[in-house]
């Protein structure tokens, strides 16, 4: 259920629905906007009955909600919701690139890149810490000593990082070190981790399972924001299908489809989408043209010796003639860089 207040409502009016919610032994999540304050009711069993709060005085409406995800819905915020990270907006009409290495290598390979990405444009540095991998053989990442890495990195740049949370054990580790938590393709239906993420103190960018809905992904970012974190920002990185020319096939219309659905930003990962060099630029410049809130980008300065993903990565030279191509369409799309 949602309860829509009339505009211009009082707080004492605000709190009084509030407090009649949890009188019931419900939830209240209060969702202010620019013109209507509405409130997201959780934790009923069964159907709530609208007219036990519209006599409530500053109802305009309530809602029984149609979607299975309440908070995160659009009906619940008309307006896009804006995040700002270390003073950098996402969102509402601001596009944030990310880019960085797929996994911390080393405080070489991890400085190295990072400036060269600040001085293409980027406003975040990615990279993994924590990998998750196919293969138990391959690279996992440093782990620790990678999180020490990054926030080096951000020392020397003034970048905020965005790395990846592997599991419940480790989140509270990557918190105290990330300035945004990730949370993989592979872990967006892992929901007590979605859960975690949702009582840190962080803004979390969830990203697309490889086989998911879009009501899927909106199911498992309304986890997070049901346990009190409205920071969330969404990624489209590529879904599997029966085509073989890229390593996922990036779908572009989550972008307008999340849109409709929800208030969250959605940012597009081309690098992952495609898994191909060749195809990370022309799709990432399709990606803002058709609204995404953002971009992250692979890129690495030495692709051939990568310790994973490096057919995917940008050279520093390629990611900077991107962000000319990026500058252009978002100007043309009315985005700011
Ligand atoms: C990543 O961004 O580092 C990553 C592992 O991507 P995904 O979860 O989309 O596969
Ligand atoms: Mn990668």
């Amino acid at each position: 259920m949602l309860i829509v207040m009339q505009q211009g409502v009082s707080e004492e009016d605000i709190a009084r629905v509030i407090a009649r919610i949890q009188a019931m032994g419900l939830i209240a999540h209060p969702i202010p906007g620019s013109s209507r304050t509405a409130i997201g009711i959780t934790g009923n069993k069964g159907p709530l009955s609208p007219a036990e709060f519209e006599i409530l005085p500053g109802v305009k409406t309530a809602i029984p909600v149609t979607q299975p995800f309440i908070l995160v819905s659009r009906e619940a915020r008309r307006e896009d919701t804006q995040i700002t990270i270390a003073g950098r907006k996402i969102g509402a009409g601001h596009l944030a690139i990310i880019a960085g290495p797929c996994a911390v290598e080393s405080v070489e390979q991890t400085l190295a890149v990072a400036h060269a990405v600040k001085s293409a444009g980027a406003h975040f540095l990615r990279g993994g810490a924590f990998k998750p991998r196919t293969s138990p053989y391959s690279f996992q990442g440093l782990e620790k000593e990678g999180l020490k890495i990054l926030a080096r990195a951000r020392e020397e740049t003034g970048l905020p990082i965005i790395t990846e949370a592997l599991d419940t054990e480790s989140i509270e580790m990557v918190a105290e070190f990330a300035d945004v938590i990730q949370i993989g393709a592979r872990n967006m239906q892992n929901f007590p981790l979605l859960k975690k993420a949702g009582r840190c103190r962080r803004p979390v960018l969830l990203k697309r399972g490889m086989s998911a809905t879009i009501e899927e992904l909106l199911m498992s970012a309304e986890y997070i924001a049901s346990e009190g974190n409205g920071g969330i920002f969404l990624c489209e990185r590529g879904i599997r299908s029966f085509s073989t020319h890229t390593r996922n096939t990036l779908d572009l219309s989550a972008v307008p489809a999340v849109k409709a659905a929800s208030h969250l930003p959605i940012i597009v990962d081309p690098s992952h989408g495609t898994g191909m060099r060749s195809m990370v630029a022309p799709l990432a410049r399709a990606a803002v043209a058709v609204g995404a809130d953002g971009l992250m980008i692979e890129v690495h300065d030495n692709p051939e010796r990568a310790l994973s993903d490096g057919p995917q990565a940008l050279l520093p030279a390629q990611f900077e003639a991107l962000m000319k191509d990026i500058r252009a369409i978002a100007e043309i799309v009315g985005l700011e860089v």
